[in-house]
């Protein structure tokens, strides 16, 4: 992929299916597919396909990280707190140390800072872009700047720089691995996130429910 040469693309996270509206991404930029990443995936899966491919279990950004090592190409981390991205930095120097990162900048800026933020990028000739917003916000700004970035691949991430920085305790492996880390999430941090698990899920399974019934199938 990183030898394409057509338009940029953009990997949305897994798509919040528990959005009335969802975000129209994509529409400027190609996207190339979703990451089966996001809650309830396997939900998803199980109910079009009937079995998750261990595969689509792995996390593509450490498949990313890991192919990119030792190469010329490099990442550039937009997003997450300063601490975060300091942090980031030096995990990513631990655990991928051949690796390149072109550069990186927290996701707090103002609008007018943003032309600003988009130069840097552009200037660090980044080839693919990591960006942590949290969804949708992530992937509508990915969709609406990764052309002038200049960068070929983009892919929102959510609150991963937050766990690789040690900022946030992840669920323990096989908790991950039943598609429940949203719960683990949701005993950490239950006053922000109840309404974005509990209802959202709600909505969420009930959408697909609907499209299974109804022979509707999105991808
Ligand atoms: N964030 C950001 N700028 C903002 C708001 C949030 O960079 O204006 C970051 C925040 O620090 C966190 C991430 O976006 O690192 C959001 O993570 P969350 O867990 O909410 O995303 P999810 O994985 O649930 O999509």
């Amino acid at each position: 992929v990183l030898e394409f040469r057509g338009s940029s693309i953009a990997i949305p996270r897994a798509l919040d299916l528990s959005s009335a509206r969802p975000p129209r991404v994509g529409t400027r930029s190609t996207a190339a597919g979703t990451s089966t990443t996001g809650r309830g995936r396997i939900a998803a899966a199980i109910l079009f396909r009937g079995a998750v491919p261990e595969g689509e279990l792995a996390r593509l950004e450490n498949f990313l990280c890991e192919a990119l090592a030792g190469t010329d190409k490099s990442l550039y981390l937009l997003g997450a707190k300063p601490v975060v991205v300091a942090a980031l930095r030096a995990w990513m120097a631990v655990y991928y140390p051949h690796t390149r990162v072109a550069g990186a900048r927290n996701g707090y800026f103002t609008q007018d800072e943003e032309p600003q933020v988009i130069a840097d990028i552009a200037a660090s000739k980044a080839d693919v872009l990591l960006v942590a917003f949290g969804a949708p916000r992530q992937d509508v700004w990915v969709a609406e700047h990764l052309q002038a970035t200049g960068v070929k691949l983009a892919m929102g991430v959510g609150g991963l720089f937050d766990y690789y920085s040690g900022n946030i305790p992840r669920a323990p492996q096989w908790v991950r691995e039943i598609g429940m880390e949203w719960a683990f999430r949701l005993s950490q941090e239950p006053r922000r996130l109840w309404k974005r698990y509990l209802c959202g899920n709600v909505v969420f399974l009930s959408r697909l429910m609907w499209w299974k019934l109804s022979g509707t199938r999105k991808t």
